[in-house]
């Protein structure tokens, strides 16, 4: 499994995607279950972007897109329990995809040891997830 915007998806908030060569390479002999939570949470692309301030996922316009965030892990982790994935590799910093690290909800750039709400929901049911940059 893995986030679309990684394969070339054009799923990103600002419209554009995280094409990543290792991820193309990995998909050259496997099967790729590509997922983009935001969007399947109901989310439009492009959309404003969202950081997650006191456990609550708040656009950047000061709109609470909570439920879209949840409803979207809650429909990864779905997938997840039925395909059951060796492997889910997430794009970074994410405020659903990031697995080690998030912006600390200010949209001030500062980062977090903390993962996004995808990220975690799956990582808490058992998945094995990586963060693209430590994809060798
Ligand atoms: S939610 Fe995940 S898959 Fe969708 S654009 Fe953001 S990082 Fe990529």
């Amino acid at each position: 499994m893995v986030s679309a915007c990684l394969m070339g998806e054009n799923c990103k908030y600002n419209g554009g995607n995280n094409c990543n060569e290792k991820v193309l390479r990995l998909a050259a002999d496997n099967e790729m279950i590509p997922v983009c939570p935001e969007q399947m949470g109901g989310l439009p692309t492009p959309r404003v972007p969202s950081e997650i301030a006191d456990g609550v996922v708040t656009a950047k316009d000061g709109r609470n897109v909570d439920r879209e965030f949840r409803l979207g892990a809650a429909k990864c982790l779905k997938i997840a329990l039925r395909e059951q994935p060796d492997l889910i590799v997430l794009q970074s910093r994410s405020p659903s995809c990031g697995v080690k690290q998030r912006y600390d909800g200010t949209f001030t750039g500062k980062l977090i040891d903390a993962p996004g709400v995808t990220a975690e929901l799956l990582m808490k049911n058992g998945f094995h997830c990586v963060d693209v940059e430590d994809l060798n």
